[in-house]
Order: structure tokens, then sequence, then C-alpha cells
């Protein structure tokens, strides 16, 4: 390429970002890598490998070339400088704080998050010492007025799961800026190409590539992209990226590393210690996957359309949360952070309650009764019975999971088909509940 602006159309990256020929074998399609280690030329090359003077491959706990080229693809997708791809988007959440968080920080959070994500900020992180602020983000000024001098990052989903909430993600950016902290969105369920959160000011994106960007529901994985553009040693917030690591003989990450640092650290630290590696054959399949992300996307998005005005309109449902409805409160902010649709995930409520919703699960054909989402394959689950039964009632309530609530998420098979499952089991729901 002459021009030094130009660079490829989503389409294209989603197929060749970070992947070329394998220049030994000639093989187009990225091969597994599937081995632990790799030989050093000499004892020079190792040490300089381990004292990350050189990059190249020393362990596939750190680093793996299969890995790789899916870190390098999703960056390039999210804009970003550089990304660490890991086991599952839990662990991708992990990581995501590890470099900035210490024993004793905080930080906030919106409260419309995936139910495992809540359990995980509130129990879980406070073994480590991290505390997580709740808010509603309804009102973007909740996150500034639980901001406390500890607190290393805001956390939201742009798209919440599981009911199809927008958050107005622009302000909180801006005070997050203001905060001199970073803003890091989970964009599982718009993906890239739906939504471009550094497009809109966030500093760091999380990914459960187990979902719409391996696509297939056939492989576990998460990735953290950093957008290389927040200068982590501006002030002494953040230590682990700005300080001398004895780890590695008094190298500091921001001086050494530059715009990399929060990436090289994600790998030198993160995967090194926690140790939560992405098996490269699910690296494959996720690269296998984002080879047909848009197209997919597409498809999710008009037959979820399709869906949601069926549902509306049936006499056996009381509401319908998706934000491509006209009536739906998030249809203005969608029109503005997700133009192309707000995705494939929504809930809806059944007339009967607990019992009603039960049965609609239980009685659909095509639809898939489980615990995922982003699928080919339309699935469907009643998060009070499963994926929100570990959360108190209010928090189920303030999730959007409450007693009533059926979870959908939208696959790939003909409309009409999807259409006529939910309509029968809506009908055995109305007799359960006469
Ligand atoms: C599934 C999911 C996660 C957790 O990802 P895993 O790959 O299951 O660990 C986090 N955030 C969102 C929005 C999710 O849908």
């Amino acid at each position: 390429m002459t021009d030094a602006n130009f660079t490829y159309g989503f389409e294209t990256r989603s197929i060749h970002a970070g992947a070329s020929p394998d220049p030994t074998t000639g093989a187009r399609s990225t091969p597994i890598f599937q081995t632990t280690a790799y030989v050093f030329d000499d004892v020079d090359h190792a040490a300089s490998l381990f004292n990350l003077q050189t990059f190249g491959y020393i362990y596939s706990r750190l680093t793996n070339p299969t890995v790789s080229v899916l870190e390098e693809r999703v960056a390039s997708l999210e804009g970003g400088r550089g990304a660490t791809a890991c086991a599952s988007g839990h662990a991708a959440q992990v990581l995501a704080f590890f470099p900035l968080m210490e024993s004793g920080d905080e930080f906030v959070a919106s409260k419309k998050l995936y139910g495992g994500s809540v359990t995980q900020f509130t129990r879980t992180f406070k073994k480590f010492g991290w505390t997580g602020h709740l808010v509603d983000p309804a009102e973007p000024e909740n996150f500034r007025k639980a901001l406390t001098p500890k607190c290393k990052a805001i956390f939201l989903e742009i798209l919440a799961n599981p009911g199809g909430i927008i958050v107005d993600v622009e302000p909180v950016a801006k005070i997050a800026r203001e905060a001199g902290i970073p803003l890091i969105v989970d964009n599982t369920l718009a993906t890239p190409y739906l939504c471009r959160p550094f497009d809109w000011g966030a500093d760091i994106i999380v990914h459960s590539t187990t979902k719409f960007l391996s696509g297939h529901g056939n492989a576990m994985g998460g990735v953290v992209i950093d957008s290389g553009k927040f200068d982590y040693a501006k002030s002494d917030k953040f230590p682990a990226l700005s300080k001398p690591e004895p780890a590695y003989h008094g190298l500091t990450f921001t001086e050494t590393f530059g715009d990399l640092a929060y990436t090289i650290h994600g790998h030198a630290m993160g995967l090194r210690d926690l140790g939560p590696t992405m098996a490269p054959v699910n690296a494959f399949l996720t690269i296998t996957g984002i080879e047909t992300l848009a197209l997919r996307m597409e498809r999710h998005v008009q037959n979820a359309q399709k869906v949601a005005e069926f549902l509306e309109s049936h006499p056996a449902v009381s509401w319908v949360s998706y934000a491509g409805l006209k009536k739906n409160p998030y249809y203005s902010l969608a029109k503005k952070y997700l133009p192309k649709g707000p995705g494939s995930v929504f809930t809806f409520g059944v007339k009967g309650g607990y019992e009603a919703g039960v049965k609609v699960v239980e009685s659909v054909e095509l639809l898939s009764h489980l615990a995922n989402l982003g699928d080919t394959r339309s699935l469907i689950i009643h998060p009070a019975s499963t994926t929100h039964r570990q959360l108190t009632t209010e928090q189920q309530m303030t999730a959007g999971a409450g007693p009533d609530v059926v979870r959908l998420s939208i696959g790939l098979e003909s409309a009409d088909d999807i259409i006529r499952d939910l309509d029968v089991a809506l009908a055995k729901s109305v007799k359960k509940a006469a």
C-alpha cells in the first residue's frame, strides 16, 4: 500500500488481520500450534527472551503463535494497540483489572452486567482485596458519585446482558478521563461489528470470545484489548505499570514498552502468574469464527428484529426489551451507539410469571435451553432459575432477570422457524397458567 493512512475495511480485517500464509508450509489457514514450548537459538537468545528484550515465543502459558493471530485480529477490529487472549471472558476480566489494581484498591462498575460478572466483582474480587462499587448506569453521574481516591477503573457493558440495556458510554468516558482512570467496556454482546467502544472514549475492552466472536458455541475464550492511548505513567495510580518490576530486574513497563505496556504486562505478568491461557485449538476456532463475523452479526440482528416484533404483538407476552423496537426506552441510544442494530440477545416477560417462564423454556423444540449466547443456534433461558439464581431477588430485578423474564439469543436459523417454535411454546405456557 502506498498510502500510509490506508486501512482495510472491517470485513477484510476480519479475515486477514494478524494472519499470513505459514512461511514453512504455505498453509493458508492459520495452523494450530499445538506446542507447549519453543526451541531457543542459543543461551543469549533465551536470556533476551526471558528479559523481555526480544519478542518471541518461550512457553505457551505466555504466548503462542495461533493465539497471537487472534490477539492481533481482535485488536485490529476494535482499533486497539494490542490484546491479550485468555481462557474465558471471566479470565479476561481478572486480567483487565490485574495491571491496574493493588490490594485495597477499588473500582466503580455498572450494576447492569452479566450475572456471573456481578458475582465475580462483588464476592471473588474481595478475596484479592479489590472492592467494586456497583451503580445504576441509567444516570452517568452515578459513576462519578461513587468514585473514591482508591478507584482505579470504571467498568460497564455497553449493551448489557441480559436485558438489552444500553449505557450512554460517552459521558461515562469523560468522567473516567477527568478522574485519571481508564474506562473498561465489556463489548461481548455488541462485538466490534456493531459497536467500537474506543471511538466513544473507552480505554480498555474485554470480550467473552465464547459468544459472538467465536460464534458457533464450540470454544471458550476471552480477550482484553488496550487502546494504547491511556497514559499509565501520568500519575502514580498504576505502580505495576509505571514503577520498576522486581520480577524483571527492575524493568518499568511504561518506560520500556510505551503504548504496549498494558498488553505486555498482560502476558508477562498476568498470564505468566495467574495462568488462564487460551488453548491454541480454541484460538483457531475463534479466528475461523471471526472470519464471518460481519455476515453473522447482520443476520443475527435481522432475525432478532423479526422475533422481537412477533413477540411484541403476542397475547401471552407482557413486554419485550429489545432496543430495536421503537417503544423501547433505549431506542435512541441504540441508534447512536449501535446503528447497525442492537445485537440479538434480549428478554421478554411472559404472562403468568415464574411458572409460565419455566413452561416456555421446557416447551421449545428448535431453540436450545442452555446457558450461553452468541451461537449460530437460537438459545433460550429463564435467568431466575439458572444464570441469575445465585443473586438475591432484588439483585435479579436490578439485573433485569425477574421471575417472568425469558432471555433469548437469536441465532441464524430461518426466522419463520424460530417464530413458530416460540409461538407453540407460548401457547403451552398460557394453558399452564390457565
Ligand atoms: C459470557 C459473558 C461473560 C463471561 O464470559 P465466559 O467466557 O463465560 O467466562 C462476561 N461478560 C458477558 C457480557 C458475557 O456474556
